[in-house]
Order: C-alpha cells, then structure tokens, then sequence
C-alpha cells in the first residue's frame, strides 16, 4: 500500500512550478504547512510507538531529531504533539482546518501533557476558543493559567525547576571588550527589560544609537548610577569601585603619553580618561616616574558643599531637553578639569551619563551664557574652526 507521500510530493513540486509567489496568501500556506507539521508528529509518534528509535541506540527525542535534521528540544515538541494530538479531537480539527497555528496546538498538546490525570476534557473545547481568538504569546499565558488552575504544585515545581535554569556570563575578550549573555527568571528579567527600557529611550535628533547600543548604553548608565550612590555592600571592608591607571602626562591627553590601563591592563582612549577624571565614578590612581601617587581628591573631585550647591542650582542634567533628576546626573568640568579647569561653581554643571560621553568622547561641546547652557554639535565647531582666525563669530 502507498504511503501516500508520493501524491503530496508531487503536489509540493507542482505548487513550486506553478505559484505565483506574490499572489500566493501568505495565511492559507501557512495553514497547510501547520497542518501537515501536525501530520510530522503523529508519523514521529507511531515510530516511537514501535520503537524504531531503539535499533539506533538513541534517545526518541535524539532519534527524531537526526531523522527529521531538528535540534532536540524541537524533535521532543513534535513527539509530545504526536503522542496527544489524536486524543485532543477539537485541536486537531481546528489544526487541520488552519483555523489554529501549529504553535497553539502544540501548547494545548504540552497543557495535556503536564496535566496528566488533571485534564480535563470538557475545557478543550474552551481552550481551543481562546487560541482561535488571541496571539500566540497571550495563548501561551492562557495555558499557563489553565496549568496554575488545575494543577499549582505542578505548576510552583516547574517554576522552581526554571529557576535552576539561571545563568549570567561577563567575558573580557581579548580587544578589552566584553561579552554579556545569560538566561534570567521571569522575576528577574522583566526587572531588568524594566530598567533598561527607561534609560534606553531615543534621546533626541542628536542620538544616533541604535536600540542595541541604546540597551548598552542603559546598563552603563545603571552602573555608574549604584557605583556613584555607594550603595553596593563593602568587600573585605573597600566599596567596590574601578580602578584606572595613568600617568599626569595621559590625563591631559598629551602626544605620546602611554594609554590609560584598566584593571587587568586594558587600555583606554583619552578621551575616555578626561571624561572618568571629571566626575568621580573611579578611583584613580596616578603614575609619576612609575611611583604610585595619590594626588590627592580634593584637586579634582567636587567637595561636598559645591556638590550640594550645583545639585541646587542645576536639579539635573543641564543638557537642554534631558530629563534626568540629580540622583542620574555627574559634575561636569565645563574647561577640562585635566586642561587646568578649576572645581569652582562656575566651572561646573550637571550632566548625565550619556550627554557626559557626547561631551568627551564625541566632542560636543557645553557653553554656559548667563543661567542658560548652550550646547554645541562637532560638526558646528569644525566650520567656526575651518573659517580662520580673521572670521569673527559670536560664542
Ligand atoms: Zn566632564
Ligand atoms: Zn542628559
């Protein structure tokens, strides 16, 4: 007896000859392949049944998966559709008429699954109404719901089991780069999607970041943010702070000065240097003649009191727009306090953590007239410098 695959390839290959693909309604193939992975899975299931996977000495998941050239953890989703779908008659119908995607249907498949004796058969009919109506993301809630309802030790075990899933990784490659991955729980990650996504926001014409750089760009801004409040608990009796290398000769960024080493010797531009020498988000540590030397905070860091009186007076990030509060915003040296500006008053102004970089590292510049702070974009300062020294112009 045909296994009937014969007739099926021959309609795929006259469809590929015929289509016209942009006529063909993206819903209805859809609808067809959904159908036919659901057929993948009842065929995946009876091999199993019989038990073909064990004359390769692998695992049923393992065995479909090399059959069928899917990773493991999609082979064990088709044979857990496999073994339920033919029990689910209200799934699988709606499956085969593509009324529902194969996505839902395998949700419903892995609910039964979990649910074992709990299922209830009355409430598919239900179930397969709400994956009809919603997105597949809001299916997938629905189904956990249905498992919290008919079955919370289940359900508080398999919360438990995820969570032993949790990993975080923070590599240094070898250009001083870092690399960042990691799997978080529910908890966690939608605390960080939190606080990342309100600092990462498109801060204005002048920001070019795209959204990934904008995320980096956030985690940045967190950091130096609990590194500055000295939140952090002590260890071995020292707030945990950076530490930066350099000498006098690099801190004024001078021609043929050493670069500037992170712990561990990663070097930095100094640009970068002039920005962490400005605030106070780093311990520094200087070099003289290869002796370590203090030289001392008070020179370059602000003191309590003018920091107070700036916080009154700025109440924020000054950059004009930026919406920053005190507690996100650093003293800026408006002259370079590595160029001979002064810790005065008049000399500061409160940035934030992103318009401090455009100031250092992409070289805007901030003007203070009267109250009001003016900033200036790179390319304008070119054309003031590009017009020579008989042009005036008005600062
Ligand atoms: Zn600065
Ligand atoms: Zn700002």
């Amino acid at each position: 007896m045909s296994d009937g695959l014969q007739s099926l390839e021959d309609a795929a290959r006259e469809f590929r000859r015929e289509a016209d693909f942009d006529v063909v309604d993206p819903k209805r193939l859809a609808a067809v392949i959904d159908g036919l992975q659901g057929d993948l899975c009842r065929v995946l299931n009876r091999g199993r049944e019989r038990g073909d996977y064990q004359l390769t000495r692998l695992s049923p998941a393992s065995w479909a998966a090399r059959t069928c050239g899917m990773s493991r953890h999609s082979a064990a989703d088709r044979l857990c559709v496999g073994k339920h779908l033919d029990s689910l008659p209200e799934t699988s119908a709606a499956l085969a008429k593509g009324e529902i995607g194969y996505q839902a249907a395998s949700a419903l498949c892995h609910l039964r699954e979990q649910l074992g004796e709990k299922w209830q058969p009355d409430n598919e009919a239900q179930m397969v109404g709400y994956a009809r109506q919603f997105s597949v993301e809001h299916f997938h809630a629905c189904c956990r719901h249905a498992r919290h309802v008919a079955d919370p030790d289940g359900f508080d075990k398999d919360c438990a089991e995820d969570f032993e899933r949790r990993w975080l990784k923070v590599d240094a490659m070898l250009d001083g780069m870092h690399s960042v991955d990691g799997v978080l729980d529910p908890v966690t990650g939608a605390a960080f999607r939190t606080a990342l996504d309100s600092l990462a926001q498109w801060r204005g014409p002048e920001d070019t970041r795209n959204h990934g750089q904008r995320m980096a760009d956030a985690l940045a801004e967190l950091l130096d943010h609990y590194m500055n409040e000295g939140r952090l608990p002590r260890r071995k009796g020292v707030r945990p702070h950076v530490t930066l290398t350099t000498t006098l000769q690099g801190l004024k960024d001078e021609l043929g000065a050493p670069a500037a080493e992170l712990e561990l010797g990663m070097q930095i531009s100094g640009k970068t240097v002039e920005r962490l020498a400005c605030d106070c988000t780093m311990s520094r540590v200087l070099l003289a003649d290869s002796v370590v030397v203090d030289v001392g905070r008070a020179t370059r860091t602000v003191s309590p009191a003018t920091r107070r009186a700036l916080q009154q007076r700025d109440k924020g990030c000054r950059w004009p727009g930026c919406d920053r509060p005190v507690g996100w915003s650093t003293p800026h040296h408006i002259e370079f306090w590595s160029r001979g500006g002064s810790t005065d008053l008049d000399n500061l102004v409160l940035l934030c953590h992103y318009h401090h970089r455009l100031v250092h590292e992409q070289e805007w510049q901030v003007v203070r007239v009267g109250h009001e702070v003016h900033v200036i974009p790179p390319e304008q300062l070119r054309t003031i410098f590009t017009r020579g020294p008989d042009v005036r112009w008005a600062a």
